[in-house]
């Protein structure tokens, strides 16, 4: 039975309508990441979930059970904000404590609950304290351990750790993976920050415009995007996008004829829904071009920005006239990702190249037309 399952899910404000048609099943003890670009419906769905908003049609049930129209406080759900939200004349104690006091549950069993969740969360020593107190990572701490002591079916995260600061972020990150794996409860993240989803999602749920693109596995997604959208939005630095036309569609795959490089033909699924003259999109990760060697396609470009990060840079160069989508550096077009330190310098002219089995093809909508490629770690 499905933890939490979404049917023909539609809200509306007024005319607009915010969520169209969702339907996804989340299992019992699954950690779900929804992301997606700024307005895409994240918190809306997330608040429905919760019963902070009313859904205008559809189905909600948790734990098998139909909560659409139940208050929040009975659908056994508890949510963590992005602001703490914590009461600041009570101290961490009654704070954590609070959501137990208004069900009325006996004290002893509030101490206890109270006592559980500091010491999964390490901050026994703050108890006493009130939040004006506490940095801000052991705020949103007492914030997570309000929502442990209510043991509930289901927690809501709404980007909990965007108000603290990278070092901090990282390491929430990993104690909300951590808790994740010692309560087993499930979970249900929203987020902007990719390596969040990336990294504690067991399935991402990317969402644009109201309605579901994709649910997969982190993996699965990045490796195996259904579409553009989705290509472009998971990956950062994100896939290069070159623009092209068909050229010839034989047994060995569809010829693109892309300015600026040599003719490159990919396997395709199904041949039968493109043709001759159709407008497609030729999508490499920044990871998989390669400064010099011996590719099967090269191409000439001059390098500008580099990133110099550590452990890697990043190259921006220009490759005109080849002609790419979606790109925010003007002329320097191409995202190169080398994983060292290297010696280039800017508007060195180098050859980039790539595979073509690393290379995905999508078609005039969109819609990825390259054979699924193997799962690899990223
Ligand atoms: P962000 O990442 O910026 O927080 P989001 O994906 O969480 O965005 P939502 O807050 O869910 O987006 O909003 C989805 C859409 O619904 C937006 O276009 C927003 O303007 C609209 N919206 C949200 N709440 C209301 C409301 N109370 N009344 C009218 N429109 C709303």
């Amino acid at each position: 039975m499905s933890s939490v399952k979404l049917e023909n899910l539609q809200k509306h404000y007024a005319t607009f309508q915010a969520l169209k048609d969702i339907n996804l099943s989340i299992d019992k003890g699954e950690f779900i990441v929804m992301v997606g670009p700024s307005g895409c419906g994240k918190s809306t769905l997330l608040k429905t979930i919760a019963g902070l908003e009313t859904v205008t049609s559809g189905t909600l049930s948790i734990g098998g059970r139909d909560v659409t129209h139940e208050e929040p406080g009975d659908r056994g759900i508890a949510m963590v904000f992005q602001s703490y939200a914590l009461y600041p004349h009570m101290t961490v104690a009654e704070n954590m404590g609070f959501g137990l006091r208004m069900a009325k549950r006996p004290q002893a069993e509030i101490d206890a609950a109270v006592k559980r969740a500091a010491e999964i969360l390490r901050i026994t020593e703050q108890l006493d304290k009130r939040p004006k107190q506490l940095s801000g990572g052991q705020r949103q701490r007492v914030a997570i351990g309000r929502a442990i002591t209510r043991s509930p079916e289901v927690f809501l995260f709404d980007e909990p750790l965007s108000n603290l600061d990278a070092a901090l972020r990282t390491q929430m990150r990993v104690e909300l993976s951590t808790l994740h794996a010692r309560l087993g409860s499930t979970m249900i993240y929203v987020t902007h920050d990719q390596v969040e989803a990336m990294t504690m999602a067991t399935r991402i749920v990317v969402l644009n415009k109201g309605e579901i693109e994709q649910v997969g596995s982190p993996l699965e997604l990045y490796n195996n995007p259904k579409n553009l959208f989705v290509a472009g939005f998971l990956g950062a630095p994100r896939m290069n996008f070159f623009e092209g036309r068909v050229a010839s569609i034989t047994d060995a795959g569809v010829t693109c004829a892309i300015d600026g490089l040599p003719p490159v033909t990919v396997e395709v699924w199904d041949p039968s829904t493109i043709s001759v003259n159709d407008a497609i999109t030729l999508g490499i990760r920044p990871e998989k071009l390669v400064v010099g060697g011996t590719s099967s396609v090269s191409f000439p470009a001059r390098i500008g920005l580099i990133e110099h990060l550590g452990r890697e840079t990043v190259l921006h160069a220009d490759a005109s006239p080849l002609k790419t989508s979606g790109s925010d550096t003007g002329t320097q077009n191409i995202t190169v990702q080398v994983p060292q330190i290297v010696p280039f310098s800017s508007n060195a002219t180098v050859s980039l190249g790539f595979d073509i089995a690393d290379a995905y093809l999508f078609g005039p909508d969109g819609r990825t037309m390259t054979a699924r490629k193997p799962l690899q770690t990223v």
